[in-house]
């Protein structure tokens, strides 16, 4: 592993800081960076680091301090607000205890910090303060790992470091981890750094540089024993990997819908995942190999993956067997759960977070994309040590099943993950057709700000693209653009294929795209009228097919929704071809709100009248009536849209929000609805449905 240790860096950031932290504290956070660089050394929150300093407080006297890494912040991009500070003195006495408790430990850290809006200090911030090194570097490095979780690992650890490393058996990380640490280096103080068995390395020295450099070179040294000891010939079989993404595309909303959690809510009887798959020729040899299955079935690496991986995978043979894995999985973690739990305990959900299936690859589940790619990145190098380990010829040696309850059910630890009410469509997939056009960017909007995750979809160019760039900014990693020609059965089946490999199934589709045209039945040209039907009546068709099959594999329910238009109430002279067209694809909706409602798949409509833009956004209609009618009627844009305005009840302006807004209606499920229309017009007499 490379040091990345620069002395014109660190003097460098050292001055940059010096306005803002001592240089005890910039060189703790420019080291810190250093590592957080390195995946195989922390991934994701993973890691910390800690300096002992001083504080000057409120009367100007200087206070001995410790700053450590704040839990579940990342070491690769830490700033001062991430490395909160502690009265040292006092938390260092907390070590003549003989216990302390998780909450009571907590408490203590909190009550210390010389910032009482400071963010809590990892949970091994007492490991650090109790020893007596001024900068300690801990990780949980990958090199590391491949030695302290084999059986004889304490052995292959003593040949590779010599004996300046001390070795502890795995220690619940907390108040036990911390003096068990103590008291190894208060008999052992020449040592540079130590190993924690399941968990990972900690280093040490009196100024940033030696703390870091003693890190890189005992990884180095891991890394070098270990290549002379791995032989990678059982990895050498072929693998079809075309035939893996293939079926994987067929099997995810399968595995999708039986993760899906009951939510006793029977609107929206579903809790629903977002799949992220690994697919490659490496992963799909790991998984393939002889012994696989008793190889990655195995513990976790460390036991702070466990709240996001589980504490063991689900394993699938084939697609047929989706289902009975399922359960056997979910009864496994129930009785895994009764075992160890005490009666305050109530159980997680018992879906598991990743899956292996031989010949397909590996799929990791989470609430929504960001998370699910952390567990794709814990997933990639839990493949990898083991691996390493099996191409080693040793025996994986992984955490008991009490020592995973005991972190699993660590309130501190679930803290990390997000405790905060979801939003009403976390979990969901949604596409939207005609996505770039006024109305479809509002929907994107609405339902993106709902949390859901949304595929953009229209024909290829800048439209899309720019939309999906503004998109991106606002909802960073639950936006993608799929090109689509809704035309083709074939392209929109392959752009579902699309959605499927990102996300892994689908749950809402809007079916917006459409065309207009002028013209009255007497000049109508079949060209014309053909094109509108093509977009308008097959394109609608297709798409409510393709989608429908989808959510009928998955299992799970799902909402349709067209956008139709009041001129199928109240048609308009000159705009037969549309009125005509959209009136077939309302009629194809409502046929499928009765073949889908057996399945839980509801089928709306929203009808609105005269949206013409959202922001810069002009919509199709516009381009098609805009022009001519203004001409017609002698006025400009803004008297245009005035004119609309004045012709419904309400005298409203419709916007692309309000379409969007009636979707949510609809997709949230406020009401047992299908087979409906909400018209979002302002109040038209002649277009209320009825
Ligand atoms: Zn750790």
């Amino acid at each position: 592993m490379k040091n990345r240790w620069s002395e014109s860096d660190a003097a460098a950031f050292v001055r940059e800081q010096a306005h803002i932290v001592n240089a005890d504290l910039a060189l703790r956070i420019y080291s810190s960076r250093l590592q957080g660089l390195e995946p195989s050394l922390v991934l994701h929150g993973g890691g910390n680091s800690s300096v002992k300093s001083y504080y000057n407080n409120i009367f100007g006297q200087s206070v001995k301090a410790i700053f450590v890494k704040a839990s579940g912040h990342d070491l690769a991009n830490l700033t001062p607000a991430g490395l909160p500070g502690i009265h040292l003195e006092r938390v260092a006495k907390l070590q003549s205890l003989e216990t302390l408790d998780d909450v009571a430990m907590v408490n203590q850290l909190r009550i210390n910090l010389f910032d009482a809006q400071a963010p809590t200090p990892s949970i091994e911030a007492l490991l650090h303060a109790f020893l007596p090194a001024k900068f300690i570097d801990h990780s949980h490095a990958d090199a590391v790992l491949t030695l302290s979780n084999q059986k004889n690992g304490a052995e292959l650890i003593t040949q590779a470091f010599g004996d300046q490393v001390i070795i502890l058996p795995y220690i619940h990380p907390g108040f036990s981890l911390a003096k068990a640490v103590a008291e190894a280096f208060a008999a052992q103080p020449t040592a540079t750094g130590m190993v924690l068995r399941q968990h990972g390395l900690l280093t040490w020295g009196d100024d940033a540089q030696s703390a870091y450099t003693n890190h890189i070179d005992l990884v180095s040294k891991a890394e070098v024993f270990i290549q002379n000891r791995v032989n990678l010939q059982h990895l050498d079989h072929d693998v079809d990997l075309a035939k893996a993404k293939k079926e994987y595309r067929s099997l995810a909303p399968h595995l999708r819908g039986a993760l899906a959690l009951p939510s006793n809510n029977p609107d929206r009887p579903y809790t629903r995942f977002i799949l992220t798959p690994i697919i490659n020729n490496k992963y799909l040899r790991i998984i393939n190999q002889d012994g696989g299955r008793d190889l990655l079935s195995s513990p976790p690496l460390t036991s702070d993956h466990l709240i996001r991986s589980k504490p063991r995978p689900l394993w699938i043979e084939n697609q047929e067997q989706i289902a009975q894995a399922m359960e056997s999985y979910r009864k496994e973690y129930s009785e895994y759960f009764s075992q160890h739990s005490n009666r305050a305990q109530t159980s997680y959900d018992t879906s598991p977070r990743v899956a292996y299936m031989p010949g397909v690859g590996a799929v990791c589940a989470a609430k929504d994309s960001e998370q699910a790619n952390i567990v794709r990145d814990i997933t990639r190098q839990t493949m990898n040590v083991k691996n390493c380990i099996a191409a080693m010829g040793g025996e994986y040696f992984g955490l008991s099943d009490a020592d995973m309850f005991a972190m699993e059910y660590y309130p501190l630890q679930q803290a990390k993950l997000d405790a905060e009410e979801p939003p009403p469509l976390a979990g969901s997939i949604g596409m939207v057709t005609g996505a770039a056009g006024a109305i479809g960017a509002g929907i994107c909007r609405e339902l993106l700000a709902n949390g859901c995750h949304v595929a953009a979809t229209d024909l290829p160019g800048d439209p899309l693209d720019s939309l999906l760039a503004e998109l991106k900014k606002e909802f960073p990693g639950r936006v993608i653009a799929v090109p689509m020609d809704v035309t083709n059965p074939c392209d929109v089946t392959e752009a579902l294929g699309q959605i499927i490999d990102i996300w892994g199934g689908l749950d809402i589709a809007i079916v917006n795209a459409g065309l207009a045209h002028v013209s009255s039945i007497n000049d109508m040209s079949m060209e014309a009228f053909t094109r509108l039907q093509s977009v308008n009546v097959e394109g609608t068709l297709n798409v409510l097919s393709a989608t429908g099959k989808i959510l009928k594999k998955q299992g799970t329910g799902g909402d349709i929704i067209l956008i139709s238009t009041k001129n199928v109430f109240a048609p308009g002279a000159n705009f037969g071809a549309y009125s005509a067209t959209k009136a077939a694809a309302h009629q194809l909706a409502r046929i499928a709100s009765l073949e889908m409602a057996a399945d839980d798949i509801r089928v709306n409509m929203v009808s609105p009248d005269a949206v013409f833009s959202e922001g810069q956004r002009k919509s199709g209609l516009w381009a098609e009536v805009g022009p001519d009618r203004m001409k017609a009627r002698g006025l400009d844009e803004a008297g245009l849209e005035s004119y609309y305005q004045n012709r419904n009840l309400l005298k409203a302006a419709v916007t692309a929000k309000h379409v969007g807004n009636a979707v949510i209606y609809f997709v949230t499920r406020q009401s047992p609805t299908t087979g409906a229309t909400i018209p979002v017009d302002g109040g038209l007499p002649d277009a209320t449905p009825r």
